[in-house]
């Protein structure tokens, strides 16, 4: 069984249109990375390029860097960068500070649109982030608005209700790794008087996008998982062309301002999609970024989609036939699936990834009980796939998880 899916793999990587991609980043050769949708891998060259930064353009250049290396000009060239693959303007996209923060941005912004909006609805099951911010805001401003929590998104119509207010949802669920509708939910969000904003940490650089398309009002999302911007890289925000001349967000920084450098101490925010940020720009983290992004240019999201859903496939091909005491949760409709296949267990789910990982395969582990493996179409191979479903097997019926070594948690899983 496992020599015929081996081969199938083989033949799969042999026809791959993105295969030469694999080449523009840097892997530990024994290993098999399945850990792009929580840190995305380095691209190849990100050392010289940042080396460059620093030590032509900031040690040498100093503060004259800011004009001479176009320093000031990053944000935009990520968000140039950036444009096609979530399917926006440049001109709505605002790359900086953290997906968070970015949040708490357009969430207050939206809210601000309308004041009548004061619901806020969004799933239980949402990246916690998501759901602190909405309520840290929420406290914020007075305790005014709700947080309305769905179970599943077959309620989303009924919170709703008909008198508006703001749908929040992550549009790849982190721990199952469902899709949601993100066009037929902001319709229906919009006919009922709703705004949309899409948290796309899990579909950028993963799946098609196509925000201008879909009518989304407002979405964020972030730099390091499938778009490989680095560690802690900065996030992006995106809103709406037609929502952008009214749209205010309270963190009003001086680089949100209309002229940040004309010290004016009153406030004025600027046109366009500029009074989305807030203060200077992360220099070393943004070049890393944009570089990053660069890898995206001719990268075709169709073939991005394609091979996603052929290497997800794959896999869950793999681990059921390998492991049969394993639950899928992930749905098995390739059209409601992200990038990313989750299992449950029935017991020792962290210890059982901290032995894989042991084995060269790096997934993570999502509590209660989620073994999560995120596959990333520029750089995985449908050898890692089987590899890691081989590996899987080993470390449960082997037991491997069980030895000492693998017990305890690290800070970060
Ligand atoms: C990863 C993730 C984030 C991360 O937010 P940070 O501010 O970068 O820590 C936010 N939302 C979702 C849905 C995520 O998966």
């Amino acid at each position: 069984m496992l020599q015929a899916l081996r081969a199938q793999a083989e033949q799969l990587d042999l026809e791959d249109e993105l295969s030469p991609y694999r080449a523009r980043f840097q892997l530990p050769a024994e290993t098999v990375y399945l850990c792009g949708n929580s840190l995305g891998a380095a691209p190849a060259g990100i050392e010289q390029r940042i080396s460059r930064t620093v030590t032509q353009e900031w040690a040498s250049g100093l503060v004259g860097s800011w004009n001479s290396a176009g320093w000031i000009e990053l944000p935009r060239i990520a968000a140039r960068r950036l444009a096609p693959l979530i399917g926006a303007d440049a001109e709505c996209i605002a790359v900086t500070d953290s997906t968070s923060v970015n949040l708490f941005k357009v969430l207050s912004a939206a809210l601000g649109l309308d004041p009548r909006r004061r619901r806020i609805v969004s799933e239980r099951d949402n990246f916690p982030t998501d759901l602190y911010i909405a309520g840290g805001l929420i406290d914020l401003l007075g305790r005014r608005h709700e947080l309305i929590l769905v179970e599943d998104p077959e309620e989303i119509p009924a919170a709703l209700g008909d008198s508006g207010g703001i749908l929040m949802l992550s549009h790849v669920n982190y721990r199952t790794g469902r899709m949601l509708d993100m066009k037929g939910l902001t319709q229906l969000a919009h006919e009922r008087g709703a705004l949309v904003i899409w948290d796309l940490a899990h579909s950028a650089g993963a799946v098609e996008l196509d925000l201008a398309a879909c009518n989304a009002d407002f979405a964020v999302g972030c730099g390091y998982k499938y778009l490989n911007g680095g560690p802690g890289a900065p996030a992006f925000l995106y809103c709406a062309p037609h929502h952008l001349d009214r749209a205010r967000q309270p963190l009003s920084g001086w680089f949100s301002h209309r002229e940040p450098f004309a010290f004016d101490p009153d406030y004025t925010a600027a046109e366009g999609i500029r009074r989305f940020h807030t203060g200077t720009p992360p220099v070393l983290s943004l070049t890393a970024f944009a570089e990053a992004l660069e890898v995206w240019r001719d990268v075709d999201m169709a073939a991005i989609r394609r091979k996603s859903n052929a290497l997800t496939g794959l896999f869950i091909e793999a681990v059921e036939k390998l492991c049969p005491d394993l639950t899928l949760v992930t749905p098995r409709d390739p059209d409601m699936r992200g990038s990313q296949v989750c299992l449950s267990v029935p017991a020792g789910g962290l210890a059982i990834m901290r032995a894989l990982i042991a084995l060269g395969v790096v997934g993570d582990f999502r509590a209660p009980d989620i073994l999560r493996f995120g596959f990333a179409p520029l750089y995985n191979r449908f050898a890692d796939a089987i590899r890691a479903a081989e590996m899987l097997a080993r470390v449960l019926d082997e037991k491997i998880w069980e030895r000492e070594e693998f017990q305890g948690k690290p800070a970060v899983t």
